[in-house]
């Protein structure tokens, strides 16, 4: 009798201990909070002079403006350190572009006080040479990229399908993938990592992206090139580079939807970024 006793007893426990955790076990999950992020823009490089009319459909030919070229890092406390896009570092772009102040993004993140080595994630707006390029220089990183980005720009051998993508680039996105250090994103609002989450329909090149993070302020939008410049917003106008106007104009509107303030939109290559924010470093602002 003792001994069966305190098997009711123990079983009894065990049945209770199942009940507890499942009833619990779904509310400690839904309670999850997502990490909060710190968003800052550093600059890397600026193209002087470089033609409106090429970032706003149907700007007067003659105004010019010196490119911001950028990457955004967001740091938390959650033990990853991400960056949206790596920016550019071969010798012949910087030939080409003769951009001024140029520094190769791994370096240029120290600014932000990160080192190359830091960065757990990037993710990949697009596959443009000045956000694409520099991917492999942040050798612990996974690549987040829209599988149809992928897919769309190189085969399977890795032979180039558009060439909105430079053939070294594409040398280095298949070099990456056969390295299994791709994350491929499939479709629109994903959250990839807690409290980042990636949209598509922007259509800068194919299946291009933007990320919504989730900051003390509220909801930042990193535009990248979905958004060139605050004048797209401003004005209504859809990126001179896209592949779908219509689809360009109606995700400029969702980002206002997504963000907590229109203010917090960050665009691709506006120099306004970096006087409109905080200075907290050389070439850095803290998009807040
Ligand atoms: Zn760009």
């Amino acid at each position: 009798m003792k001994t069966l006793s305190v098997l009711v007893y123990l079983s009894r426990r065990i049945v209770v201990a199942v009940t507890t955790f499942a009833c619990f076990a779904p509310i400690a999950v839904s309670a999850q909070v997502a990490p909060t992020w710190e968003a800052y823009a550093i600059r890397y490089a600026t193209v002087p002079a470089f033609r409106v009319s090429g970032l706003i459909a149907g700007a007067d030919t003659s105004r010019r403006l010196d490119l911001a070229m950028s990457v955004w890092l967001l740091k938390s406390s959650s033990g990853r350190t991400v960056l949206v896009d790596a920016g550019f570092q071969r010798a012949d772009l910087i030939a080409r572009w003769k951009p001024a102040g140029f520094m190769r993004p791994d370096s240029a993140v120290a600014r932000a006080g990160v080192k190359a080595t830091d960065i757990t994630d990037v993710i990949i707006s697009h596959i443009h040479w000045d956000h694409f390029d520099g991917a492999d220089l942040f050798p612990n990183a996974r690549i987040w990229i829209q599988r149809e980005e992928v897919d769309h720009h190189i085969d399977a051998g890795g032979a180039v399908l558009d060439r909105a993508i430079d053939a070294p680039d594409a040398l280095m996105l298949t070099t990456l993938r056969a390295q299994g250090r791709l994350a491929y994103v499939d479709g629109d609002a994903q959250e990839i990592i807690p409290g980042i989450t990636v949209y598509t329909g922007g259509k800068h090149t194919f299946q291009s992206q933007y990320a919504g993070v989730h900051t003390a302020e509220g909801t930042v939008v990193i535009a990248s090139d979905n958004m060139y410049l605050y004048e797209n917003l401003e004005k209504h106008l859809p990126i001179a580079q896209t592949v779908n106007a219509a689809s360009n104009l109606a995700a400029q509107l969702r980002m206002v939807t997504l963000a907590t303030s229109p203010r917090l939109i960050v665009p691709g290559h506006d120099p306004a970024v970096f006087a409109r924010f905080e200075m907290v470093g050389v070439g850095v602002v803290r998009i807040r």
